[in-house]
């Protein structure tokens, strides 16, 4: 039981990190882009988890 149970674990979806404005509703998929958007417009970036398809 334990060892399917770890088969399992393995077929969850990866997910990937994304970093969000929530004040423009734009998602970036780099940490530079949303750094770039940080310093320029002066917004909060939220890191939200995208699950990838
Ligand atoms: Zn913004």
């Amino acid at each position: 039981m334990q060892y399917l149970y770890k088969q399992f674990l393995l077929i969850i979806p990866m997910t990937e990190k994304v970093w969000k404005c929530f004040r423009c509703n734009l998602t970036f998929k780099s940490q530079e882009l949303a750094d770039m958007h940080k310093e320029i417009s002066h917004h909060s970036i939220t890191r939200v988890k995208a699950i990838v398809a």
